[in-house]
């Protein structure tokens, strides 16, 4: 099959990898139908993250099932599934707690590589989610957005407590950040307020329910979310960047008693006495997106929801290495790929 992997920063590449076979009598193979390239893959990319060998890249995945191992019972051949990040066994008691990426059993399904024409799913029966038949094409880039971005900005929702009447913001108008806005607005959130600088992810989060964009950033960005809700600051902030400074705004627009949740992958250290200082809750990490899915699919399936305009950029998966630059220079939110 063919798969990108990544030799350097910078360099990505599509190259034959070997099939992938069953290994483990829980496991799955599935092919793709769709896969696509990550905000937290640009962090290898860029050199962020050391990478000192040839590495298979991708951790975001729909397709059909084409085997099943010997253990599988709920899965079958011929299904459109959709899994996440973390494979899990969704029966550990971490799993059935909701926090599926905290799996005693968990395997990280960037390690496997799914930005290739196949894939190897382990624990499939925990993993993967099936949809009632499979898709037309139009719904495939939705669904897709369900195993990552989607799902993030869903639990990003939920660990800020985002509810009806509340006044969120939003930090990072990336594909998590733009579709913790259409989360925010299905959680009944009274006010979206963005912070964002890019007139395409602006419109896209307007398209998602935003109400407010702050253009301002850092302490002046916060200082903006205050000035907006009576100097209180928001009830509900979501940070979806990963930096410390995102970080620190994200604390300093909260309210006393409100809550962030935080899902950017964090690249720095917090200060101990503006954390005490801060009286807000603090919730976030690798998104149990497997706890969502179910939801997801059906709001997908139905049609009330529609995640997949989140991909600005499609093309065929030998060009791979094109979407990694268009979202590296910010010319595409996020990238589809067509195995
Ligand atoms: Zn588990």
């Amino acid at each position: 099959m063919r798969g990108a992997v990544l030799h350097a920063p910078g360099d990505v590449r599509l190259e034959q990898r070997d099939d992938p076979t069953i290994v483990e009598p829980t496991d799955a193979i599935i092919r793709l139908s769709a896969t696509c390239i990550c905000g937290s893959d640009l962090w290898p990319y860029r050199g962020v993250e050391h990478v000192d060998r040839p590495t298979p890249i991708g951790h975001e995945y729909v397709g059909i099932v084409e085997a099943v191992g010997r253990d599988v019972t709920t899965i079958t051949p011929g299904q459109f599934v959709i899994g996440s990040f973390f494979a899990s066994d969704n029966t550990c008691e971490n799993c059935r707690a909701g926090y599926q990426t905290a799996c005693i059993q968990r395997v990280p399904m960037g390690a496997i590589g799914t930005q290739a024409e196949l894939a190897r799913i382990p624990l499939a029966d925990g993993t993967l989610v099936a949809t009632p038949d499979v898709p037309p094409a139009d719904l495939i880039p939705s669904f897709l957005a369900a195993s990552d971005v989607l799902g993030t900005g869903w639990f990003a929702a939920a660990a800020a407590e985002v509810a009806p009447g509340k006044t969120v913001a939003v930090v990072g108008d990336g594909a998590v950040g733009v579709l913790a806005v259409l989360a925010a607005r299905q959680f009944g959130a009274e006010r979206i307020l963005v912070m964002s600088r890019h007139v395409a992810r602006q419109k896209l989060a307007l398209e998602f329910g935003a109400t407010d964009i702050v253009e301002e950033r850092g302490d002046e960005g916060a200082a903006r979310i205050k000035d907006l809700t009576d100097g209180l600051g928001a009830h509900s902030v979501i940070e979806a960047v990963g930096t410390r400074e995102s970080m620190l705004q994200a604390i300093s627009a909260t309210r006393p008693g409100g809550h962030v949740g935080y899902v950017g992958v964090t690249h720095g250290d917090l200060p101990g006495p503006t954390l005490f200082h801060s009286h807000v809750h603090l919730h976030g990490g690798p998104a149990p997106v497997r706890r969502f899915l179910p939801e997801l699919i059906d709001l997908i399936w139905n049609r009330a929801i529609d995640p997949g305009k989140v991909f600005d950029l499609t093309l065929p998966l030998d060009e791979v290495a094109e979407g990694y630059r268009a979202m590296d220079e910010r010319r595409a939110i996020k990238t589809l790929l067509h195995p």
